[in-house]
């Protein structure tokens, strides 16, 4: 390939073929290591209906629990984590701007774009699964309850991961010609999705409760994504009862 500013061209290694037209590229440098983003221009078809409609309760626990039970449980990257803070360690250990500092600080960020990279790769995986599977789908609105009351538990990382969650869901159904919407999760966890009775004393540590009206066993996350299913299919918020 040619690039403008480089004599001559470029030989290009594909590790996966390129779908689409390409349309441009763009150089960037990074740690000594250059990378080209390339865009395409690419026809994206509809994914088939599933006539199947989901809820989804974004968490700490788990990231993503589904209406239907499934869980996805938390992005946890131990390997790569223990790399990173040894590599800090040794980074504390050297001096400033001297050789070999400078060559830890290169590794450092490498493991750290490795880390954002895999974590993008399970969030990928997971909204394609999702968008794949439902032809609509219902996501709890995390600000309006968990993100405002618990500032301590809602920790930038999984802030980061629900954001990033939200608007992928939002541009491959987009792409796929599905429906996703946020909907206001407000009592959705200490709603029974059974009989509608609120367990006004659900603390954040609960995560399996009796309903004390029915007897239904709630797991506290498939109970709210049911609930965030209700809210979406109906257009109805849940309210505060007067009933505890
Ligand atoms: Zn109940």
């Amino acid at each position: 390939m040619e690039l403008p500013k480089i004599p001559g061209t470029i030989k290009m290694k594909y590790s996966k073929p390129i779908p689409g037209k390409i349309i441009s590229g763009t150089v960037s440098v990074e740690n000594n290591k250059s990378y080209i983003s390339i865009t395409t221009e690419e026809m994206v078809q509809n994914k088939p209906k599933t006539g199947k409609i989901v809820g989804v309760d974004l968490g700490l626990k788990d990231v993503a629990t589904l209406s239907t039970g499934f869980k996805t449980s938390k992005i946890q990257l131990k390997e790569l984590d223990d790399k990173i803070k040894r590599h800090h360690q040794i980074l504390s250990k050297k001096i400033k701007d001297g050789c070999n500092w400078c060559k830890v600080k290169g590794k450092l960020s490498q493991l750290y774009s490795d880390k954002k990279n895999k974590i993008q790769d399970k969030l990928n995986k997971l909204t394609t699964y999702i968008i794949s599977e439902f032809d609509e789908v219902y996501v709890g609105d995390v600000n309006s309850q968990l993100g405002l009351k618990n500032k301590k538990l809602s920790k930038v990382t999984s802030d980061a991961h629900w954001y990033e969650i939200k608007k992928q869901l939002q541009y491959k159904a987009e792409w796929y010609g599905k429906k996703f919407e946020m909907v206001d999760e407000k009592y959705t966890s200490q709603t029974c999705h059974n009989c509608k009775h609120q367990f006004k004393e659900l603390k954040l540590n609960i995560r399996t409760w009796t309903c004390s009206n029915c007897g239904t066993i709630n797991d506290r996350d498939i109970n709210a994504a049911v609930n965030i299913r209700t809210v979406g299919t109906t257009g109805i918020a849940f309210n505060k009862t007067s009933i505890s």
